[in-house]
């Protein structure tokens, strides 16, 4: 059985005060929720705090984002140590946002993911098709290039700690959510080459979630996949109670 994962993706948005608003707002929403792993991940700035607010609680904190390296003349970047050392369990690595506007690469996701498990973090690791690979019939071929390179040389037991988040770009902040069909057709292929490259034991314990549009109202049909462990959520995550109702609605 594989335990579900809701993780919300806050982006760019909420400074430190709202942060704690929200986290506070949440903890009283979602206290007894046991079934599933409950993931934020707030902007750098708000993580120390996000995780101080989340103590005790079943909320874990992530990052967006890191750099590879542990240290070093990097400026501006933040390292996975220095992620964890805020209190992060998660980060999310190859956001198709990181790869589309700042040209974030396969072969750097892999280098991050690496990096953010060697510090005890659970890498997310996004991979999903543009609208013109999905009307070429392009998918698997765009999905299967990003999985091999992102996870390419990772250890079984590291990919077993790892989340992989399928977000077909056509998906993510436009309303228009992929049917669950069509999500769990690109979910069992992600399985079967997790089960070609790392085992089949790894395979089905890896947790695949789907982001892209994410609401309450289409949340259970997803979920009712087989191959759907969860859901990578933007929008609907930054309202606790919209949040909370994703987190209630993901039972299987
Ligand atoms: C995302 O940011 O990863 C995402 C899926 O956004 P949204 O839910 O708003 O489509």
């Amino acid at each position: 059985m594989r335990r579900p994962v809701i993780a919300g993706n806050w982006k760019m948005y909420k400074g430190v005060r709202e942060t704690v608003e929200f986290v506070e707002e949440l903890k009283p929403l979602v206290k007894t929720c046991t079934h599933c792993d409950i993931v934020v991940t707030a902007p750098f700035t708000a993580l120390w705090v996000a995780a101080e607010a989340a103590r005790e609680s079943p909320i874990g904190i992530g990052a967006q984002d890191l750099h590879w390296e542990r240290e070093g003349a990097f400026t501006g970047e933040i390292s996975a140590p220095m992620v964890a050392d805020a209190g992060c369990c998660y980060s999310i690595l190859g956001h198709s946002e990181r790869r589309g506007y700042f040209g974030e690469t396969s072969l750097e996701v892999n280098k991050k993911a690496r990096s953010a498990l060697q510090s005890g973090l659970i890498p997310i690791i996004c991979l999903g098709e543009q609208l013109v690979d999905r009307e070429a019939n392009q998918t698997r071929k765009v999905v299967e290039a990003q999985f091999s390179q992102s996870l390419g040389g990772l250890t079984a037991k590291a990919v077993s700690r790892t989340i992989v988040a399928y977000e077909p770009v056509w998906a993510i902040g436009t309303g228009r959510t992929a049917t669950p069909e069509i999500a769990q057709d690109v979910h069992a292929y992600i399985r079967q080459l997790t089960s070609e490259a790392f085992g089949c034991q790894v395979a089905q314990s890896l947790r695949v979630i789907y982001g892209g549009s994410v609401k309450p109202v289409n949340i259970a049909g997803l979920m009712a996949q087989k191959d759907i462990d969860g859901a990578l959520v933007g929008g609907a995550s930054l309202k606790a109670e919209s949040f909370a109702a994703i987190i209630k609605f993901s039972a299987k």
